[in-house]
């Protein structure tokens, strides 16, 4: 009785792994092509880390002329929810983060590298756990629940590290006579990995991003093949990158104090072991404390949150790549107008510990990404999002027309409009644009510096009785709140005003404000010869009969 004969008894039905080695042949890539991948667990949540895992893996590939692929790791079955990986890979969708291979539903997958979803990928890792247990490298362990209990008590009483090594391995003592006679007996076991490591000695690595890290060696008989048949994390992680030509492990530095033992994998393999880059998670401050983004108190943690307020996927990318690298701000003063896919990310440029995720700051990145997108975008995005959404602003937007012109004011130009930041704002921000939403708001009209009625009433009149002509051009029509502002009384020009203190009461911008209050109920909106020549002379003629009280 050898480990042969051990191992065939195990998995009498696997294959040779020289079999998959053929089956999937090294990449033939140019050279410092990136191959790497998300690899998340279908849990029914996509966290805004994970994307940003995503797009960094994304950027990276496609800067390399490389790979990006998704997998699915569900080997913990009891953490599966229903259209998990749909979901994983929708938000992908609608960030535009598209991976070259891996699972595109439930159950496809694209790419020569499949099945990209562990569970179907059962007799690959067990041709490779077969292929250890053969070299005497892993071994059939048959500790019950209630032996691993019985062993963390003891360790507990007796003050040393919790685990399976050393002298605590029981199994891995057992003869393979022993083993064959127990499996013969039907006795059930796990498989683990027979570790040949020392917890006394230290191993070096270079990580990407954290640079030099020194471990102790793993020492522990990790469980490589659990009772159901299926791998573990680490050991299924192996032999996919392994045969998956993953050159870059990129994932979250959660992972990292499991470096030595997935190099011990590597290695027993007889794998080259990849390069690690492990990022450090987006944190958050909480009253003064950095905690990370947590699934169950930030709602901005869910990827979903981005798609609900409206925030541009454009906007989210451009923000967590000002988060992954520091240097994009830079780029981006440098180079206004460029694509974003332009930026060179640096992976040994990222930040070694958490970077803080500030609302503010995306929400201001989402105000200048969105001022240069077209009026047809702009109302193509906030169309699609009032259908999820807005059923209010859904009907508003029918009108396509109308609602061009509404959009391009102050767009397309030298210095756009800057006042969106979400599609969930836009509503408000426009509202006043549509006679059905501001008339049936009851709100109060900001007036200012002239806020007696007598007087407004009397501006409003004489504007549109006697200035207001729709065919006037910007200069012109102006100059008439000019003319109109000296007929009232008011200074016609502001420096004039200033000059002389006290000798008027207001000025040709406080006339322009009572205008702009009577017709939006607001002190502040973009260019108000743009929003008269949409509104047209009418519809201005009943605002400002409803504004006289
Ligand atoms: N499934 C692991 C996770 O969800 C993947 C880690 C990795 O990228 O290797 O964190």
């Amino acid at each position: 009785m050898d480990y042969k004969d051990l191992a065939d008894l195990i998995f009498p039905e696997a294959k040779e792994i020289s079999y998959y080695e053929e089956k999937y042949p090294r990449r033939n890539l140019k050279e410092g092509a990136i191959v790497t991948r998300f690899a998340p667990s279908p849990t029914g949540f996509v966290h805004i880390g994970g994307l940003y895992q995503s797009l960094i893996a994304r950027k990276l590939a496609s800067q390399t002329d490389g790979v990006f692929f998704l997998r699915i790791e569900d080997t913990d079955q009891k953490r599966e929810v229903e259209n998990g990986i749909s979901e994983i890979v929708n938000s992908l969708k609608d960030f535009a983060i598209e991976p070259d291979e891996g699972m595109i539903s439930e159950t496809e997958g694209k790419g020569e590298y499949g099945p990209y979803k562990q569970s179907q990928r059962k007799e690959i890792y067990q041709a490779y756990a077969k292929y250890l247990i053969e070299q005497g490298k892993a071994y059939p362990c048959f500790c019950t629940p209630e032996d691993g209990e019985a062993m963390r008590a003891k360790q507990e009483a007796a003050k040393v590290r919790p685990g399976y090594y050393g002298v605590w391995a029981k199994c891995r003592n057992n003869t393979v006579e022993e083993m064959v006679e127990k499996i013969k007996n039907g006795e059930s076991y796990i498989i683990r990995f027979k570790s040949p490591g020392r917890e006394d000695r230290k191993i070096k690595h270079k990580d990407v991003i954290k640079g030099n890290v020194e471990f102790p060696e793993n020492d522990q008989d990790i469980v490589i093949i659990k009772a159901d048949g299926l791998p573990t994390y680490h050991f299924a992680h192996a032999v996919d990158d392994h045969l998956m030509g993953t050159t870059h492990v990129i994932r979250g530095d959660e992972w990292l104090s499991s470096v030595p033992l997935h190099l011990q994998l590597f290695y027993e393999l007889g794998f080259k072991a990849p390069k690690y880059a492990h990022i450090a998670p987006i944190m958050k401050n909480d009253n003064g404390n950095k905690r990370k983004l947590s699934k169950r108190k930030d709602s901005e943690a869910a990827v979903s949150y981005y798609e609900e307020e409206g925030i541009p996927e454009e906007a989210v990318k451009e923000y967590l790549l000002n988060i992954a690298n520091s240097t994009f701000e830079n780029w981006r003063r440098a180079n206004p107008d460029k694509d974003m896919s332009e930026f060179e990310l640096q992976l040994n440029k990222m930040s070694v510990s958490g970077a803080l995720f500030d609302m503010v700051k995306l929400l201001d990145v989402g105000k200048t990404v969105i001022s240069k997108f077209t009026a047809e975008k702009v109302y193509d995005e906030v169309y699609k999002w009032a259908k999820r959404h807005d059923e209010e602003l859904e009907k508003l937007l029918e009108n396509k027309e109308y609602s061009l012109k509404v959009f391009g004011i102050e767009r397309g130009n030298k210095k756009p409009r800057k006042d969106i930041s979400k599609w969930s704002d836009v509503k408000e921000n426009i509202g006043y644009m549509y006679d059905e939403l501001f008339f049936n708001k009851q709100e109060e009209y900001p007036y200012q510096v002239i806020s007696d009625q007598e007087k407004i009433n009397q501006i409003l009149t004489l504007y549109i009785d006697k200035y207001y002509d729709e065919k006037d051009d910007k200069q012109t029509w102006f100059n008439k709140i000019k003319e109109l502002s000296g007929e009232m009384g008011y200074c016609k020009e502001v420096k004039e005003f200033k000059a002389n203190p006290g000798m008027y009461e207001a000025h040709v911008g406080d006339v322009s404000t009572v205008l702009r209050v009577a017709l939006t109920r607001r002190t502040n909106t973009p260019d108000m010869y743009e929003i008269m020549q949409i509104l047209g002379k009418e519809r201005i003629a009943k605002r400002f009969e409803v504004a006289k009280k």
